[in-house]
C-alpha cells in the first residue's frame, strides 16, 4: 500500500488534484467487475475504469496475449515498416465496423484519434482540391480529449477558455438536452430532432465550400449521457451529404459495444465519414485508438497528387505490436462472450433498475441508452456539483465506483455485469442519497 505522502511528485493533471491528494482513494488490484482498494475493499466497478474496461478488468486472454508479444516482437517502427499484428487487427476491427469504413489509422488514445480525425478531414478536401474547406464544426456539450483541436471543436468552454483562439474557424451546435424535457427516459425523445438543421444555418453563414467537418458523440458521455433525439442524428448525415461535409462519430465511450450494437452507427442507423475510437478497442488496458475511414477518403490519399508532400501524420506508438495484440486478444473476448450486444440484452433490466430510483431522494432526472445511465440530482443550493460529489465519496466508501460530472451520477459497467450487481448499484446509490444533505 501506498501512503498518501508518498504522493508527492505525483500530478494528477485535473483540478480534483489538490482534493485527491487530501484523500487519496487508491485502488491496487482488479478482477472482473470489482476493483480492490488499498485497504482490502473490494469496489464494484459501476464505470468500466473510465468508460473503457468493457470486458471486465485482468482477463487472462488479454494478460497473456500482452505478455506474449512482448517477449516475441516488442516494438516495431511505425514508418515504413510492418508487422503481422498490426493488419490482423486492422482486418478484424473493420470486419466489425459499421459498413462501408474499410480502413483502420491507429493512434493512442481517444485525444490522438480526434486530432487525427480532423488532420483527415482537412486533409482529404485540400487533396482533392478543395482547401476551402477549412472550417470544423462541434457541438455544445461535446467532449473530444484535451489536446488542442479537440478543445477547439469541443463544446466545454471552460475547458478552452484560457488557450486563447486554438483552431480559427469553428463553430458549435446546440446541444440536444433540454432538461427533463428533453431527457431520453424510456426512449422516447419528445421532441428535438429540428436542433440538427442549425447545421444549415451555419451552412448558409459561412458557404458550404468553406466546411471540412462536423464532429459529434453519437451519445455525448462525459458531459453527463446526453442522448440525441430520435432523427437527429440522420438529419446531420443528411445536411452533410448535401453539402460535401464530412460527418465524424467520435465514438471513444460508445464504440465497443457500450450501447448493445458493436457501434454507435449501428445503434442509430447512421453511418458516418469517419469514426474515432479508443478506449474499448483495448479494453482499455493498454493505450490505443482506432479511426476508421470510409474507402472513399482513404483512396483520396493514394490516389490523390499532393498526399505525399501534404499529408505527413501518425505517432511512434502507432499499431505498435503489444497494443495491437492487446486489442485483438479484446475483440477474442468480445465476440466469445457476445459481449458487443450483452449491452441490448440487458438494456431493459438495465433501464427499469436505473428508473427504480426516479422517486430516490434528489433524483431530478434519469436517462438510460444500452448500457449507459445517468441520475441528475438537484444541485445543493450555492454549491453546485458537491451534492453528486459526496454521492461519489460515499459510494465509494460502501464498495461502488461512480462517476460524476456536474451533480450527474454518470454509470457504464463492464460489459460483463450480472443482474444482481445492476442490482446492487442501485441499491448502493439509492442508499447514498437517502443519507446526504
Ligand atoms: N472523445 C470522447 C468522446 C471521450 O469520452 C474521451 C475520453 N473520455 C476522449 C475523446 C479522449 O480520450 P482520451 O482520454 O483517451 O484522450
Amino acid at each position: 500500500n501506498v501512503a498518501p505522502n508518498d504522493l508527492s511528485a505525483f500530478w494528477m493533471p485535473f483540478t480534483a488534484n489538490r482534493q485527491f491528494k487530501q484523500t487519496p482513494r487508491m485502488l491496487v488490484a482488479a478482477k472482473d467487475m470489482h476493483y480492490t482498494a488499498s485497504d482490502g475493499r473490494q469496489v464494484l466497478d459501476g464505470t468500466a475504469g473510465l468508460w473503457c474496461v468493457n470486458a471486465g478488468h485482468c482477463r487472462p486472454k488479454i494478460t497473456e496475449a500482452i505478455q506474449r508479444q512482448a517477449a516475441e516482437l516488442d516494438y516495431a517502427p511505425a514508418f515504413q515498416m510492418g508487422h503481422p499484428v498490426v493488419f490482423e487487427l486492422a482486418n478484424r476491427l473493420v470486419d466489425i465496423a459499421p459498413e462501408g469504413m474499410d480502413h483502420v489509422f491507429f493512434t493512442n488514445s481517444g485525444s490522438e484519434s480526434v486530432e487525427t480525425a480532423l488532420k483527415i478531414a482537412l486533409a482529404y478536401h485540400r487533396v482533392r482540391g478543395e482547401g476551402s474547406r477549412t472550417r470544423l464544426i462541434g457541438r455544445e456539450r461535446g467532449y473530444h480529449g484535451v489536446n488542442f483541436g479537440g478543445i477547439s471543436v469541443g463544446g466545454i468552454v471552460a475547458n478552452r477558455k484560457m488557450f486563447g483562439t486554438l483552431l480559427n474557424g469553428v463553430d458549435h451546435l446546440p446541444h440536444t438536452h433540454l432538461p427533463a424535457k428533453n431527457a431520453f427516459t424510456r426512449g422516447v425523445p419528445e421532441h428535438g430532432a429540428e436542433l440538427a438543421d442549425e447545421l444549415e444555418r451555419i451552412v448558409t453563414l459561412h458557404d458550404a465550400s468553406t466546411i471540412a467537418a462536423v464532429i459529434v458523440e453519437p451519445m455525448a458521455g462525459s458531459t453527463g449521457v446526453l442522448i440525441p433525439p430520435k432523427g437527429y442524428l440522420q438529419r446531420l448525415r443528411d445536411i452533410c451529404t448535401k453539402h460535401g461535409i464530412l460527418l465524424i462519430f467520435d465514438e471513444v465511450i460508445t464504440g465497443f459495444g457500450r450501447l448493445g450494437t458493436p457501434f454507435a452507427a449501428d445503434y442509430f442507423g447512421v453511418t458516418p465519414d469517419i469514426m474515432v475510437t479508443a478506449k474499448g478497442v483495448s479494453n482499455g488496458v493498454i493505450p490505443l485508438g482506432a479511426v476508421f475511414v470510409k474507402k472513399e477518403i482513404h483512396d483520396a490519399f493514394m490516389t490523390g497528387p499532393e498526399h505525399l508532400i501534404e499529408f505527413f501524420h501518425g505517432y511512434t506508438y502507432s499499431g505498435n505490436p503489444i497494443a495491437s495484440a492487446a486489442a485483438i486478444a479484446t475483440l477474442d473476448t468480445y465476440k466469445e462472450e457476445g459481449l458487443l450486444t450483452r449491452g441490448a440484452e440487458l438494456a431493459s433490466y438495465w433501464e427499469d433498475a436505473l428508473h427504480s430510483l426516479k422517486d430516490a431522494r434528489h433524483v431530478i432526472d434519469i436517462r438510460n441508452i444500452g448500457l449507459v445511465g445517468a441520475i441528475e440530482l438537484q444541485p445543493l443550493e450555492g454549491h453546485p456539483t458537491k451534492r453528486a460529489f459526496t454521492a461519489f465519496i460515499k459510494a465509494f466508501e460502501k464498495g461502488l465506483l461512480i462517476r460524476t460530472t456536474g451533480d450527474i451520477i454518470a454509470l457504464s459497467p463492464p460489459l460483463i455485469v450480472e443482474k444482481e450487481q445492476i442490482d446492487e448499484i442501485v441499491d448502493c446509490i439509492r442508499d447514498v442519497l437517502q443519507t446526504i444533505d
